[in-house]
């Protein structure tokens, strides 16, 4: 009876265009009909994008895949601990588009559009397909505050992910950046090489040629985000002799497991991408569903020191709320012993005394 009413469901690996309303998540079985009235409320929040080469790698809509992308009711669901702006960037902007916390570095965010949208970002309540590009006069006005702080030496772009924007007004801003002397480095933060991988073509890649030193950080959570295509569009970036550096959140569900973990330590390895920061979740509405304790997640990389080649290892971050900046957070292998000399523990466990060493 329902298949004369319903279109027949084409299932996720038949998707070949960007789902973002409840009726496409409906139309594709990721999400069921019970829910639609909770997610419509979702919806009128925040945006939904899942592009088909990261809707194709989901297997049950509860999987690593799945839950980074697919809205859940528990979205309107807010918790006392949690905080719109959980890391205090809304009072770090001079002007529209620069975020200045730290003396050598500012953010320099050109739009708030993503490929996907993921359920657990910080940024949630500012990013969407409506946050639009800075325009004309508002990048122009980014740009000289960059031009005449001269303290400033990294520009760290990010968003939104700066790779949605187009290769010719990529190349404008990366020319406008070369002509300051004071800027020696550049960092591209995006989730376009494996949320989109096509996205980052031969003509992006030449946007990003630039004589400055120039980094892309790849915000990548589980192993099976980097595929073949994902890897591809990585090379065409590394190619151009571009250090590339992996950033994940620590997610419930997602990598919170040893094998999850480690699988996509190794999986960056692999790819020739070094793991720069493993980031502690920040408590923006509806995300408690993803959020694992920090003693676990110390416990968690602990349990992988020793075994995993010291290359993948990434520095556990949290960025205090409140504005106060990040910190590592890294488990400690330190403690005072009775005697006042340092005790170390070992990957075994084991706890060793240093002679040497008091305090
Ligand atoms: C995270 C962040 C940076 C970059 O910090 P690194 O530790 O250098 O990666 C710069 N500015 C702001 C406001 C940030 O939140
Ligand atoms: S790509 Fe980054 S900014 Fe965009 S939704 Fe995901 S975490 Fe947020």
């Amino acid at each position: 009876m329902t298949s004369a009413v319903n279109p027949p469901r084409s299932g996720p690996r038949a998707i070949t265009r960007t789902l973002r309303s409840v009726t496409d998540l409906l139309d594709a079985g990721l999400v069921p009909p019970t829910q639609a009235p909770e997610l419509e409320q979702v919806a009128r929040q925040y945006a939904t994008a899942i592009p088909p080469a990261f809707a194709s790698l989901i297997e049950t809509p509860d999987d690593p895949i799945g839950r980074q992308v697919i809205p859940h009711p528990s979205e309107c669901h807010t918790e006392a601990a949690e905080d719109p702006d959980p890391i205090g960037d809304d009072a770090l902007s001079p002007v529209p588009g620069i975020v200045h916390r730290y003396a050598d570095r500012a953010l320099l965010k050109p739009l708030l559009v993503c490929p996907l949208y993921c359920r657990f970002c910080f940024r949630r309540e500012h990013v969407g397909p409506g946050g639009g590009v800075l325009d004309d006069a508002a990048l122009a006005r980014a740009l000289d505050w960059l031009r005449t702080h001269t303290d400033i030496h990294e520009v760290v772009m990010t968003g939104g992910d700066p790779l949605m924007l187009s290769p010719r007004r990529m190349r404008a801003i990366m020319t406008a950046l070369e002509g300051m002397a004071h800027i020696h480095t550049i960092r591209i933060h995006s989730r376009v090489p494996v949320a989109d991988p096509e996205r980052l073509d031969a003509e992006m890649a030449e946007a990003l040629d630039t004589t400055r030193s120039m980094w892309l950080v790849v915000h990548v959570n589980h192993a099976r985000e980097l595929t073949p295509q994902a890897r591809a569009a990585i090379r065409r970036v590394q190619a151009r002799a571009i250090p590339v550096l992996g950033q994940s959140v620590l997610l419930r569900g997602v990598n919170d497991t040893p094998e999850a973990m480690e699988d996509l330590l190794r999986a960056q390895v692999a790819a020739r991408i070094r793991p720069y920061y493993l980031h502690q979740l920040d408590p923006a509405p509806g995300t408690a569903r993803f959020h694992v304790p920090i003693r676990e997640g110390q416990r968690l990389l602990a349990g992988l020191r020793g075994r995993v080649t010291g290359i993948a290892w990434p520095t556990y971050v949290l960025d205090i709320p409140g504005g106060h900046g990040k910190v590592p957070i890294a488990p400690d292998y330190l403690h005072t012993g009775p005697d006042g000399h340092l005790r170390v523990r070992a990957p075994d466990g084991t706890i060793h005394r240093l002679a040497r060493e008091r305090g």
